[in-house]
């Protein structure tokens, strides 16, 4: 199983609500979202799908340069070499774009390395837990994203979360760091027993986080995620000797060597796993097993992908056997997506997995014509 072509297409997938965050607009009901699907084709015709979700505000690489790396750089490097052998396809991806301080634009390879999960899975006629040997859950929680930095609606969100039947909410804060306090209040009035995961994307400095942990603390929340910037790893560890409240990491951990030097330092009580910024399914399934063989509790995230990475992730996720509902919340934000046959999500959150080798999804090619962005 040599690998024949690699196909890039870039998306702008149509949303139906904005997504912001703190560093600003990931997407939005006027200019869509960016998505990058690859295709990578075998000599037998075996194909596997992967997806690439980057975002500007988010790190640093776009739909321009996913695009751009793949295809001059990766694309012709990969041909010819075993499709099966992933360690040699992500050292000549690491050889092709050499990282500085991380993996050197993991957004872009974690599309290939997927694709090529995929491509084997179908090619051995096994699901993704198959190929990690490890049992299949078909199905998989979601927590329910609210970002607002209004009290009023981010309680309405909660609420009706609640009523859907989620199991948890993850909240974004430092939209408005004035009102951060009331926005967290208002989401615990109305949803008071849901799994609490307050995400602040580096907003503050450490005594702001200080502050603002005492107040969460006694509110309940259960998780307090990378309240400071990223490569501040010293701070979160002072952070965490001043605080009661859980540290998760995610802006922070990106490779192996992230989650042991955060295991270190003592600067995290969690990690947030995510397949595209740690390289794909590769990269983010050694942190998982790091972070847990550490004794560091597992939360499960993404970069809004659309279906496909959704259900890449998932498989992930339960094979690490993650419990707390995960932030995979690109479908709550897209209209539509090139997926005809991949997972449903059901009421309350319920993420079912398709039963099929690979990933298990179908791409639709027409709709992936549909959307390109070029
Ligand atoms: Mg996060």
């Amino acid at each position: 199983m040599k690998i024949s072509r690699i196909d890039v297409f870039p998306l702008r997938l149509p949303m139906k609500q904005n997504f912001l965050i703190t560093g600003g607009s990931v997407g939005g009901v006027d200019q869509g979202a960016p998505h990058v699907y690859v295709r990578v084709v075998d000599d037998q015709g075996v194909e596997g799908w992967g997806e690439a979700r980057p975002s500007h505000r988010w790190s640093d690489e776009t739909l321009e340069s996913v695009v751009t790396t793949l295809r001059r750089y990766i694309a012709p490097a990969l041909t010819g070499v075993d499709a099966e052998d992933l360690e040699t396809v992500h050292r000549i991806m690491n050889r092709e774009i050499k990282g500085a301080l991380g993996i050197g634009q993991p957004i872009a390879k974690a599309a290939v390395d997927t694709a090529l999960h995929d491509l084997i899975g179908k090619g051995r006629n096994v699901r993704l837990s198959g190929l990690w040997l490890g049992p299949f859950r078909d199905t998989l929680r979601l927590s329910y994203l609210i970002s607002t930095p209004d009290p009023e609606e981010a309680a309405e969100k909660a609420r009706h979360a609640r009523e859907a039947g989620f199991r948890g909410v993850d909240v974004k804060i430092g939209l408005d760091p004035r009102r951060d306090v009331e926005v967290l209040e208002a989401v615990k009035a109305a949803a008071p027993d849901l799994f609490f995961r307050v995400d602040a994307n580096q907003a503050y400095t450490l005594p702001q986080a200080v502050r603002l942990a005492k107040r969460m603390e006694a509110l309940g929340v259960d998780v307090f995620e990378q309240p400071l910037p990223a490569g501040d790893l010293f701070g979160h560890a002072e952070l965490r000797r001043k605080i009661h409240l859980p540290v998760a990491l995610d802006e922070s951990v990106w490779t192996p060597g992230d989650v042991i030097r955060a295991v270190r330092l003592g600067a995290c009580d969690a990690i947030v796993v995510k397949c595209t910024k740690m390289g794909g399914l590769s990269g983010a399934k050694r942190c998982g097993e790091i972070a847990r063989e550490a004794g560091l509790e597992l939360l499960g995230g993404g970069l809004t992908e659309s279906s496909l990475g959704l259900a890449a992730s998932a498989h992930l996720f339960n094979y690490l056997g993650i419990e707390t509902p995960v932030d995979l919340n690109g479908p709550f934000f897209l209209k539509e997506d090139p997926v005809r046959e991949g997972p449903q999500i059901l009421q309350g959150g319920t993420v079912r997995l398709p039963d099929r080798p690979g990933i298990g999804c179908r791409v639709e090619e027409a709709d992936v014509e549909r959307y390109l962005a070029e």
